[in-house]
């Protein structure tokens, strides 16, 4: 039976040097910043604040300085990414298309798509949003349906795209589409397009979460233009371009950090009342961090080194969003403080903001049978 490889990794003295300068940058950047919209961190929004890091050398990292990067390494890229989410940095304006657009690019896009794309991307100043998941086809994204048909010059398409996080906001989707449909294999058929969101027939509307927020989208197709010179990768190449991409979606720090902010905030709030009753429990739940930390550490180290750990990735995943979603539910059990939304304290916000959201962790970039029925099929066991 084959086995995770969570291969120890330390990280390089370059990466560690950048840490001091990006934990110096955020602590002036983020003093008004309250910490309930800190809890927000990679899904809040702040354009401002993107083009801030985009001119610091923080967007892009990795990217060939051809194309607006800075050709540093991804061990380094991973201890800013860690820096701005421990922080509650708003990175959400441009964090898809640092994560994974922008990658794609990089793997499967033409010379006129990188050059005239990934400058501006990696200034801060053009953002993206991901077309996969549709009313009828979220885990299973082979069923696929919004389709572009062929027509002189370029590509007609028709259909909804569901759930896409900052559409709204967005400059570009890299959207999937059916280009052709065989009966006997759904896989086939599917191709990736480069979608200005401008484009007439574009019709995007908002939808409202349990949180109030209305942070993704449904976004409707209706006899929409793509130009042949918007496709990404080949014809038909969509699922095997579409899995590459899910697996820089599902690798990183993100995946066990997004409700961070409460296990500082419940430290501080312990802190204030003097109550040491919790301290058994704190530790555990520091030394859970510290380990799905090591973990993620070391899937970055084998993304650093070419490999595509998968199976590992969904690991974390899987266990991060249980951690993520465990917090809130201990931190009212310890602190014994009511969760409020709009009003009450800092961590009495904090802690209803992250009540609500941490529901969606499990869901979003993958859900958690999905993501285990990836690591039973890794494991030889279906
Ligand atoms: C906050 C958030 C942001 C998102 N942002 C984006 C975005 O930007 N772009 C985008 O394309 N999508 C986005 N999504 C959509 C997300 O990818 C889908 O919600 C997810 O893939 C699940 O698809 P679904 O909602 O259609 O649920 P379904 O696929 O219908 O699943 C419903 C339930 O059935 C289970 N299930 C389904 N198939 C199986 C199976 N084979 N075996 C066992 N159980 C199964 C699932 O685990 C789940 O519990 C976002 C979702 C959330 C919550």
């Amino acid at each position: 039976m084959q086995t995770f490889r969570f291969d120890p990794c330390r990280l390089p003295p370059e990466a560690e040097a950048l840490r001091g300068e990006v934990r110096a940058f955020l602590s002036d950047a983020l003093t008004d910043i309250p910490p309930v919209v800190r809890a927000q961190t990679w899904s809040g929004y702040d354009p401002e604040f993107s083009k801030k890091l985009g001119a610091k050398g923080w967007i892009g990292m990795t990217w060939p300085k051809k194309y607006g990067g800075h050709e540093r390494n991804a061990l380094e890229r991973y201890v800013m990414l860690e820096e701005m989410l421990a922080a509650g940095a708003p990175v959400g304006a441009h964090w898809i298309g640092d994560r994974q657009s922008g990658q794609l690019l990089l793997r499967f896009g033409t010379e006129e798509q990188r050059q005239m794309i990934l400058p501006k991307a990696a200034k801060g100043e053009l953002l993206f949003c991901i077309g996969m998941s549709e009313p009828d086809s979220g885990s299973d994204l082979a069923a696929t349906r919004t389709k572009a048909e062929k027509t002189d010059g370029g590509w007609i398409v028709n259909g909804t795209k569901l759930w896409t996080s900052n559409a709204h906001n967005a400059h570009y989707m890299i959207a999937l589409f059916r280009t052709n449909f065989d009966p006997d294999n759904k896989h086939a058929g599917l191709t990736q397009f480069l979608v200005d969101l401008t484009t007439p027939g574009i019709t995007i509307r908002p939808i409202k979460d349990l949180t109030g927020n209305a942070h993704f989208n449904e976004v409707v197709f209706e006899d929409v233009f793509v130009p042949d010179n918007m496709m990404v990768g080949s014809e038909g190449n969509g699922w095997t371009q579409v899995t590459a991409e899910l697996a820089y979606e599902r690798s990183g720090p993100e995946r066990y950090l997004s409700s961070f902010l409460l296990l500082t905030e419940l430290i501080r709030e312990l802190g204030r009342t003097g109550d040491t009753s919790a301290d058994a429990e704190i530790g555990r739940l520091v030394a859970h961090l510290v380990t799905l930390r090591q973990m993620s550490v070391s899937i970055a180290g084998l993304l650093e080194a070419g490999e595509n750990p998968i199976q590992e990735a969904s690991v974390v995943k899987d266990l991060g969003a249980l951690y993520e979603q465990e917090l809130p539910v201990k931190a009212h059990e310890l602190a014994g403080v009511e969760p409020m939304v709009g009003t009450g304290s800092d961590y009495a916000q904090v802690l209803g903001f992250l009540t609500q959201a941490s529901v969606s962790f499990s869901l979003r970039g993958g859900t958690r049978e999905i993501l285990r029925g990836i690591i039973a099929r890794g494991l030889g066991l279906r």
